[in-house]
């Protein structure tokens, strides 16, 4: 790791400022990686410094204070997971192919991962990849795919030799979206509408070069995503509260009816969302160069049942009122901005918290046996050939 100092980082920002304020978002932004800003943890050359990414803050904040709030939400999957595993996992070519128009949110990014039959179980995923000279052929399909209908690039975890064990006959590539034997077909939530998506793929292609890791190591990199993606998802910190909890105590100053049981749960609730914080706080500054280890299941845990349970007080606070939504269009609940801002369809949505990037259950087996040290889930089919398990 390079000994880069916060002095140097606040001098490279006040650079970066004095020469690149008045640019567009995209070429700012392209500024910004340039000048090794991007993600502090990155390598030299490639957005980074190369450096702890705890200085990551000194970044964000200073250029927040400019006006230039960073815009993930445009790229959730390609920030927080992708480029975080090309990085990780990736060769050379890749890293310097992807990494900044990720960044810049010029190239949209989705992950392929889970299947009608394969979600919290995804080693058991059936989406085949056979290599035919030097490109690999896809046929099979995917389910939730975030984003998928705007990707131009995703990460697709599939199955390259079913006759050894699941987790053993895995690889993964990055695929170009916009080719013909790709399709991508909207589901519709709860919410009227809804920003993922199934993707068909009927003799797609990939390049070899493009597979991200060995043949038959995807799950590694997998792995480094699904880690990326609990951090991501739950660790976002925003001031004392703000946030979901702030909605909260404004629909309780709003209500007709604000008895002692809703004002309980208020309170409850306010001490849950400010142990998330300082949590994420205190990971944010733990947090070491490389992919996140298991406590990141943890956040990630909390931030889903504090985001369910503060939806449901805010809807029960506006009394019949809470009743009333939706539909709603496909940009409005790809627009979590305004998802956040309206209490209805932030309640409808709610639930998708504790599904997406793993479940629940799944966080707590994750907790219970890689950072408790409990013993493991017994398995079923841990050294079967996947071919020779039996599924519908
Ligand atoms: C909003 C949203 C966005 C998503 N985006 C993406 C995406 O971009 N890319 C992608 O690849 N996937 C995505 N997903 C899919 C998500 O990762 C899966 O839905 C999730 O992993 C659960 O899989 P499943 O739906 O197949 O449920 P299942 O695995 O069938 O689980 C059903 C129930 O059984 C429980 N269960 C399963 N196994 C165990 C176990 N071993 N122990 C205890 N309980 C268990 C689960 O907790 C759950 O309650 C998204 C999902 C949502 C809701």
């Amino acid at each position: 790791m390079s000994d880069v100092t916060e002095a140097d980082v606040r001098t490279r920002v006040g650079r970066l400022l004095a020469e690149h304020g008045d640019d567009d978002e995209v070429a700012f932004l392209g500024a910004q990686f340039d000048a090794g800003l991007a993600r502090m943890d990155y390598p030299v050359g490639l957005g980074g410094l190369d450096a702890s990414p705890k200085l990551q803050e000194i970044v964000d904040e200073a250029l927040e204070g400019a006006g230039r709030r960073y815009p993930w939400i445009r790229n959730a999957m390609g920030i927080g997971m992708c480029g975080p595993t090309i990085v990780a996992r990736g060769t050379r070519e890749q890293q310097e192919r992807f990494l900044r128009p990720i960044f810049t949110a010029e190239e949209i990014w989705c992950q392929l991962f889970s299947e009608p039959g394969a979600g919290s179980d995804v080693a058991g995923l059936a989406t085949r990849a056979v290599l035919d000279g030097d490109e690999w052929i896809v046929n099979g399909s995917k389910i939730w795919t975030s984003m998928a209908h705007q990707a131009r690039f995703g990460l697709l975890l599939a199955r390259t030799d079913p006759d050894v064990p699941k987790h053993k006959g895995l690889s993964a590539f990055i695929i170009d979206m916009h080719q013909p034997g790709v399709e991508v077909r909207p589901i519709r939530s709860m919410a009227g509408a809804s920003g993922f998506n199934e993707v068909f793929f009927t003799d797609a292609t990939v390049p070899d070069c493009m597979r991200v890791g060995d043949v038959g190591d995807g799950w590694r990199t997998a792995n480094a995503t699904l880690m990326n993606e609990r951090v991501s998802i739950g660790s976002e910190v925003a001031p004392r509260g703000s946030g979901p909890i702030a909605g909260a105590v404004a629909a309780w100053k709003r209500c007709r009816n604000p008895n002692p049981v809703y004002r309980d749960r208020l309170m409850k609730l306010w001490i849950d969302a400010e142990v998330l914080r300082l949590g994420s706080l205190r990971a944010q500054a733990k947090r070491e160069k490389g992919v996140p280890g298991p406590e990141g299941s943890v956040l990630k845990l909390l931030s889903g049942r504090v985001l369910t349970d503060v939806s449901e007080l805010v809807v029960d606070l506006m009394g019949p009122d809470g009743m009333l939504g939706g539909p709603y269009t496909r940009e409005q609940v790809d627009e979590r901005e305004v998802m956040r801002g309206d209490p209805v369809l932030s309640f409808v949505g709610s639930p998708a918290s504790t599904i997406a990037g793993g479940t629940t259950q799944i966080q707590m087996n994750i907790v219970g046996e890689r950072v408790l040290g409990l013993p493991r889930e017994p398995g079923f089919d841990p050294d079967t050939p996947w071919s020779q398990i039996p599924r519908n």
